[in-house]
């Protein structure tokens, strides 16, 4: 699985590594080999363009540590997207089958690999899961497909409903439904019928049988080596009968992979699992992390650059302490702080977290501080120039004038800034003498 990307890539980020110094022309270039190598492995054009473009963006705002090199940075940040992309809702490989019984639809065009998918899943559920599982085929059109999940019922230990002839696909589903609540199972699974194509017939049939079941979980089985098809596919599958996810087939095979790399950003539906050979353990969890580890092949340069940013975290978080300790408590700081805010739900959110704050908080004049305001409090700062947020005490009559009306404000809400950060200021000596820079450091993280 994703050996021919996995090397184009290795290639890459191997001379991109090797290199100390690295200019933004470099990053560019390796990114366009980037770009190339997807391609080749079939992802989707726009796929591949919001992956670049995004990668680029956070290459070129990255904090700079000295102990990793920037190319071993964009290794790092080229993972992470990579995950992101792969990534969807809830945990990989969980299937929600809590109510029992459970329907699980599988659908899906004819030789994806349907009945095999299905009968793998059904023992991973029995033997990973400890769930009583009953097999159903609703493939009226062809019987040796239904005696073909029987032989396989058979092979791995798990129930099939009893084929009856000239039965079809909602009466098969609705006598599963009653066997499996009778017979006390915990999940049963509906094999639908495959075709060539998408075509109407097959659609009809799929969503009658839907509509009775009421699948928890509707499962597309899509052959991973027919790549942007089996994308197409899905979006279409997904259109007319809505699926929760997808298990891609022929993983197993030197396919580019590409299907893999473009399913969640164009249908929005996450691979749960991977078929990787035609054997009945050939099933695995889809997992974006391992993936993305498999495909980049970089594990010791990912791990190393994670441990430089929370080493340079605690670096600034340290020296921000000492500085805070000493009084210092500028404008760069409270914007910080207010930044902070914005994202925790105003004051009284962040003060709420903090152990003891809760009235300090109410005490201040910032108590009560919403959104709009924080966002007019942070222009305030904007406004002003690197000198006086570095030193406030600058700030004049007229200095105030001037930054009141760069901010569309007034100058007695500068006022009201300015007091804050005295008091902040304060607050956070006061903070640091009692030692306890614990709790400040992880109001601030
Ligand atoms: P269906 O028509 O969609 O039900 O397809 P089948 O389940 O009958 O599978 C068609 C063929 O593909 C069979 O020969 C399977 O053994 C094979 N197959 C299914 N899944 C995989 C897989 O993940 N890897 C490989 N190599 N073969 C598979």
């Amino acid at each position: 699985m994703f050996e021919n990307l996995s090397d184009r890539l290795g290639g890459v980020f191997d001379r991109l590594t090797k290199q100390g110094a690295l200019s933004e022309d470099d990053v560019r270039t390796a990114l366009r080999e980037v770009r190339v190598a997807l391609l080749e492995a079939d992802v989707s054009l726009p796929v591949v363009r919001n992956f670049v473009k995004s990668v680029e963006k956070k290459a070129t705002g990255a904090a700079v540590t000295k102990s990793v090199t920037p190319g071993q940075q964009v290794v790092k940040i080229v993972h992470d997207e990579l995950i992101e992309m792969l990534t969807g809702e809830g945990e990989p490989g969980q299937l929600r089958i809590d109510q029992a019984p459970a329907p699980i639809l599988m659908v899906g065009l004819q030789g994806s690999g349907k009945t095999t998918t299905t009968a793998k899943l059904a023992k991973r559920l029995t033997e990973r899961d400890k769930k009583k599982v009953l097999m159903a085929s609703l493939d009226v059109n062809r019987p040796a497909a239904m005696e073909q999940l029987e032989i396989l019922g058979k092979q791995i230990g798990v129930d099939t409903l009893p084929i009856v002839k000239g039965e079809d696909p909602v009466a098969i589903a609705k006598r599963a439904k009653t066997q499996a609540s009778l017979g006390g199972y915990d999940v049963y699974m509906l094999d639908t019928a495959g075709r060539l194509h998408i075509d109407q017939e097959l659609i009809a049939q799929a969503a009658a049988v839907r509509d009775v079941a009421n699948p928890r979980e509707t499962l597309l089985v899509v052959d991973g080596l027919t790549g942007q098809d089996a994308v197409n596919v899905a979006t279409e599958f997904d259109d007319k009968i809505g699926v929760s996810g997808v298990v891609l087939t022929r993983m197993d095979g030197d396919g580019r992979g590409g299907a893999a790399l473009s399913m969640r950003a164009i249908t929005g539906k996450p691979i749960k699992f991977v078929g990787l050979g035609e054997k009945m353990d050939a099933l695995e969890t889809f997992e974006p992390e391992r993936v993305a580890g498999r495909i980049l092949g970089m594990g010791d340069i990912v791990a190393l650059v994670e441990k430089a940013q929370h080493t340079l975290e605690a670096e600034q978080a340290e020296r921000m302490m000492k500085r805070f300790q000493k009084g210092q408590f500028n404008m760069n700081d409270l914007k910080m702080q207010l930044e902070q805010m914005q994202k925790m739900g105003g004051m009284e959110g962040m003060m709420s977290m903090m152990p003891g704050m809760g009235k300090m908080a109410k005490q201040m004049d910032g108590a009560g501080i919403d959104d709009s305001m924080l966002r007019r409090q942070i222009a305030l700062i904007n406004s002003m120039t690197k000198k006086e947020r570095a030193n406030p005490a600058l700030l004049q009559a007229s200095r105030k004038k001037r930054i009141a009306a760069g901010s569309g404000l007034e100058v007695s809400e500068l006022n009201k800034l300015l007091k804050m950060q005295r008091q902040m200021g304060d607050m956070m000596k006061k903070m640091g003498k009692m030692g306890k820079g614990g709790m400040l450091k992880q109001a601030m993280s």
